[in-house]
């Protein structure tokens, strides 16, 4: 059984859009198996639907952002990757993607960003 990375909860299974992730039900945090760029820019049309008050908006800067995460499949350390000038947490070995839940609301804000920039993205994940 998959553990929260950030709370050590078990993962629940769920569907997101024809595509199982597993999410914490305690901190809102998902987990995307092999997180290639596609699912970076699925996980933004996933989020596309959120609506964000200015409260949640506010939370996304106090997040802490130098902790050390395992990924939940391989148990590696998880390495903090920058899109779209958000920090998202990769794991090196599986690529799988690990958003908490003031990352979610990060990349959802960075949305617009991100499709702007999809060729430059696509340089850098080569
Ligand atoms: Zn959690
Ligand atoms: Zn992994």
């Amino acid at each position: 059984m998959r553990k929260c990375p950030s709370c050590n909860m078990e993962l629940k299974e769920m569907q997101y859009h024809k595509q199982t992730v597993d999410m914490c039900p305690t901190c809102g945090g998902v987990f995307f198996d092999h997180g290639e760029l596609e699912t970076i820019v699925q996980i933004v049309d996933i989020f596309k639907d959120i609506e964000l008050s200015e409260e949640e908006i506010d939370t996304v800067s106090r997040y802490e952002k130098e902790r050390i995460l395992l990924c939940p499949e391989c148990n590696v350390e998880l390495c903090a990757k920058e899109i779209a000038g958000e920090i998202i947490d990769v794991c090196p070995e599986c690529r799988g993607i690990w958003l908490d839940k003031g990352e979610i609301i990060a990349l959802k804000i960075a949305e617009n960003h991100i499709k702007e920039y999809l060729n430059l993205y696509i340089r850098l994940a080569e």
